[in-house]
Formats: C-alpha cells, structure tokens, sequence
C-alpha cells in the first residue's frame, strides 16, 4: 500500500469511472428490465458502488470519510435517478394499454340505431348527383351577396316591384342575405364567356314567418344553360329528365305561364303526381290534382345577359330555381317544414339508412 494520498486519487478515479459507466448504461437503458439490470450493477448488493465501499474498509480514517460520503451521494442520485426513469416508463406503459384498450373498446361499441344523413343533405347530394350525370357543373356562391348580384344584375332594379317580397335581410347598405340562388347566376356570367351548363345549391333568406311550408331560412337549387341556340324544349327536356330521375318512374311536365323578372318567357313548373297519377281524389300529395308544381323556370332575360355582357343575339338560355325542402317534402312526404330544422331525433332516425 503506498502513498494514502495516491491511493485517495486513485478511489477517486474510479468513482468517476462508475459515474460514466452509469452514463452509458442509461443511454442504453429501454424498458423496467432494463432498468431493474442498471440498478442491481451500480447500487445493488453486489454493485459497482457497493463494491467501492467494500474496498474503503482497510484504509485511513480521514479517506474512508471522504470517499464514503461522495461515494453515499453518488448511491443516492443513481437511486433517485433510475426511481423517477422507473416512474416515467410506468406511465408510458399504462398509457400504451390505455390506449390499446380504448382502440378495443371502440370495436365492441355498438349504437342503439343507425346514425343517418340528414334529409336535406340526403335530397342535396341527389340533386347535384341527378345535375352532374347531365353534365351540369356545380358552383357554389356566397350567402352574404351584394345588392348588385341579387338584384340589379338580374333585372331587378331599386324601383322594380318584385324587390318587395326579397329585400329583407340587410347586413349593411349594398349587402344582404340572399334571398334565392340565382344571384351565381350573373357571378358566372360576369367571370365567365359562355358556354356553360350550372347549378348551385344553398341556403337562401327572406321574410316568411315560420309556418308548415314557410321558413326565414330555407335551401335552393339553382340551374342554368347559356349556349348558342338554346330553347325551351331544352329545359323541358332537363326538367322531365330531372323528374323522373329523383321522383322515380316516366314523369310528365306541365309548364303554367308565370313571371320572373329575369326570365322571359317564365313558367311554373309541374309535374304529374308520382303518387296517384291523378288517379286518387284523396292523394295526400297532389289532392287530387294529378298535378305538383314543384319550381319556377324560362328562358334567361335578354336584359339580364346583356347586363352581364353577354350577346342576346348570339346566346340564349334557359334557368330554373326550386326549393330544396319542397322537393324532400314531397320525396319523403315529410307535412312540415319546420321538422328539418328542430333536430328531433325521432323525425331524423326515420332516414336511417
Ligand atoms: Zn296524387
């Protein structure tokens, strides 16, 4: 045995040697097994620290006292170190089987009943599936609409009597709630040249107090055709096509003189009842009319082309709008307008697919 002072220098070496030995075990360290090797090596009963201390007992009083004690503080970290890892990893692992059981119980889950799309959305997706296969493009327009779209540019202007049942909902002056969809109309005619073959769909706004087939807030569709040498027989053509695709068998159309101002000529649009055919006196759905009307429809102004820039002379067009809950109510024979909008899921369960 030497110099107590080299022997003091070389004990301490080799706690630091523990120390970076500890270091490389933890960058290795990634489970509790792992953890648990770590432990029993540096502070177990046969352990790299414990050992250390074994090796103090035969030398001065003044080096055992102060190897001991950095050697116990050295224990002490090792031991709360791998205590918090040991905590850390726990929770690791709970949220790991937390998870998976979650994934599992997911599985199992089953609902009472069948979740189902709404109604309105149902008979929208329809709609725009029925246009599309007839090679009409969907465009959508914005609900906060400037006067100018709503109004003017679809020849209605500030002093034209029809302003009276639509103007309503004012945000501020030039902008309003939309009271139909054919303002996409002039906004695809002003941004685009011609030919196009649209419809659009969405929410629309006027003045109706609440009742059985009147809502403030209700949906539209709207479709039209500019192309060179457009007629009316083409938009009967498109309606009847239309009527018998979402409504089901050959159906007829009967069109009723009207007037919009932004068509000429207009008509109301009616189709043969795909109930009775005319044929029930009682027929909850035509009253025994044989016929329904279901939407309004002409053939484009020429002052509402030209307004957009577009030749009269050169083109001609067809448009239609129709109320999208007119036409679930009378698919679905739903009585009351106000049951889209309640939220009642007795009403909403019954279109389970
Ligand atoms: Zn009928």
């Amino acid at each position: 045995m030497g110099d107590p002072k080299d022997l003091r220098d070389q004990l301490m070496e080799k706690v630091n040697e523990v120390k970076e030995h500890f270091k490389e075990a933890l960058a290795e360290l990634k489970n509790l097994e792992d953890l648990k090797r770590i432990r029993a090596r540096f502070i177990g009963p046969k352990g790299e620290v414990s050992e250390l201390m074994k090796s103090l007992k035969t030398l001065p009083k003044e080096i055992v006292r102060e190897l001991g004690r950095s050697l116990n503080q050295l224990k002490e970290e090792i031991s709360k170190h791998l205590s918090e890892l040991e905590k850390k990893l726990g929770e690791e692992i709970l949220r790991k089987r937390l998870l998976e059981e979650r994934k599992d119980l997911s599985v199992r889950y089953k609902p009472t009943y069948t979740p189902s799309i709404h109604p309105l959305t149902r008979i929208m997706r329809e709609l725009k599936e029925v246009f599309m296969g007839l090679g009409f493009e969907v465009v959508e327009g914005p609900e906060l609409e400037e006067e100018y779209y709503n109004f003017d540019g679809l020849n209605i202007p500030s002093d034209h009597p029809a302003r009276d049942m639509w103007d309503s909902f004012w945000v501020r002056p030039g902008y309003l709630l939309r009271s139909h969809t054919s303002p996409v109309q002039v906004r695809v005619m002003t941004t685009r040249k011609p030919p196009f073959k649209v419809v659009s769909l969405g929410k629309c706004y006027r003045r109706d107090d609440l009742d059985p087939t009147h809502s403030f807030q209700f949906h539209q569709i709207e479709g039209f055709i500019v192309d060179k040498g457009i007629t009316f027989a083409h938009l009967k053509g498109v309606l009847m096509e239309f009527a018998s695709r979402v409504f089901g068998g050959k159906r007829k159309v009967k069109l009723i003189p009207s007037y919009f101002p932004f068509t000429e000529p207009s008509a109301e649009v009616a189709i043969d009842c795909f109930r009775c055919g005319g044929k029930d006196p009682h027929c909850p759905i035509c009253k025994g009319e044989g016929w329904i009307e279901v939407l309004g429809a002409g053939m484009i102004h020429p002052n509402v082309l030209s307004n957009a820039g577009i030749s009269p002379q050169e083109w001609t067009g067809f448009a239609f709008g129709m109320g999208i809950e007119r036409i679930a109510m009378l698919k679905y024979q739903i009585d009351d307008i106000r049951l889209f909008y309640e939220n009642r899921l007795d009403f909403l369960k019954q279109f389970s697919a």
